[in-house]
């Protein structure tokens, strides 16, 4: 029976950040995901140490990719659904059903942005229609932009939107959340804030290059640059339904570490939480990767 060191459940900044430390520890390692499931994959990254110009997500996962292989990883592109602890080790199930075993793993998995599922919406990701305000705003400077979601997130981007669009739309329906939220007395207060109340975006529009328009419900329209969809998260149990690992909401609780509260496994990136940015991620893959080798030193 062939037992890695570590499984490394994610391929994306946060797990392959882990993995150079692991790999360059000497380890044995294994990866799992598929890179175009990465939130990265479709992203032009300007906020990043290192780059004078916009660099591709894309072309940042297939260097560091091609890194770990050199470095001697093993890389199956294949998700992992379920992982178990059997004795002192953990035994995971790809999605062909194959068994592979480990002394440690970091999970890296990501999260899950809601969508809106119209006609149109991947067309114009990256060409107008975004999910992260504080990754693409910029790209918005003096344009008009349409924030959509109900919840404390899309307040928050309509803000921070406000300070580097000209005009910004905040599409809400849940009034309720509105009056709750303590930043809303500023909200009112932004001048180049404006609240649409009972819409639903049904279509959107542009040319072959750019989002142009959105379509309301009501027929109403809109012109817009950009359109920054908000609508949150999904919760990410199933993987880990067979772990009794501590969940809060959608995200894994971690320590100073990563460590989670079941030893021997870590968890880096988006899925421990907030801010949902490269640099966030890195630093979580780095410290797991520093810190993981210390449980498998002390167990062997
Ligand atoms: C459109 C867009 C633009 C962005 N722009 C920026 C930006 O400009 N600057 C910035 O700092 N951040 C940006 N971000 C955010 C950034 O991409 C994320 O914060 C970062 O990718 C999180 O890294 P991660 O490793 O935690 O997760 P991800 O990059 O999402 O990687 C998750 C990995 O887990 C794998 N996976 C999932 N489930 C399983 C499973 N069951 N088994 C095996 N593998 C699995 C996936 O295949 C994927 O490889 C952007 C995000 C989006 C969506």
């Amino acid at each position: 029976m062939e037992i890695f060191d570590a499984v490394v459940v994610g391929s994306g900044p946060s797990g392959m950040q882990g993995a150079i430390y692991l790999a360059r520890n000497n380890l044995k390692v294994l990866m799992f995901g598929k890179e175009e499931n990465s939130a990265l994959y479709n992203a032009k990254i300007d906020n990043l140490f290192g780059y004078n110009d916009v660099c591709l997500g894309k072309d940042l996962l297939e260097n560091t990719k091609n890194k770990l292989i050199n470095l001697g990883m093993k890389k199956i592109d294949k998700n992992i659904k379920n992982i178990k602890k059997e004795n002192e080790i953990f035994s995971l199930i790809d999605e062909d059903e194959n068994k592979y075993f480990s002394k440690s793993i970091l999970i890296s998995t990501g999260i899950k942005r809601k969508v809106l599922n119209i006609e149109n919406e991947k067309k114009y990701l990256g060409k107008g229609v975004s999910y992260c305000a504080t990754c693409d705003g910029f790209f918005f400077k003096n344009k008009t932009v349409c924030i959509y979601g109900d919840g404390i997130k899309a307040i928050e981007s309509s803000i921070y939107l406000s300070n580097i669009a000209k005009e910004v739309f905040l599409v809400f329906n849940d009034e309720k959340v509105l009056k709750n939220f303590k930043k809303s007395e500023n909200l009112y207060k932004i001048k180049n804030i404006n609240i649409i109340f009972g819409e639903k975006i049904i279509s959107i529009l542009g040319d072959e290059n750019i989002l142009k328009e959105i379509i309301f419900s009501s027929k109403k329209s809109l012109k817009v640059d950009g359109l920054f969809i908000e609508m949150g998260t999904f919760s990410i149990k199933e993987v880990f339904s067979d772990l009794p690992l501590d969940i809060t909401k959608d995200h894994i609780k971690v320590g100073f570490k990563q460590e989670t509260n079941i030893k021997g496994i870590y968890a880096a990136g988006d899925i421990t939480g907030e801010p949902y940015q490269i640099s966030k991620a890195l630093f979580d893959g780095m410290n797991a990767g520093i810190n993981l080798p210390d449980y498998i030193k002390n167990k062997n």
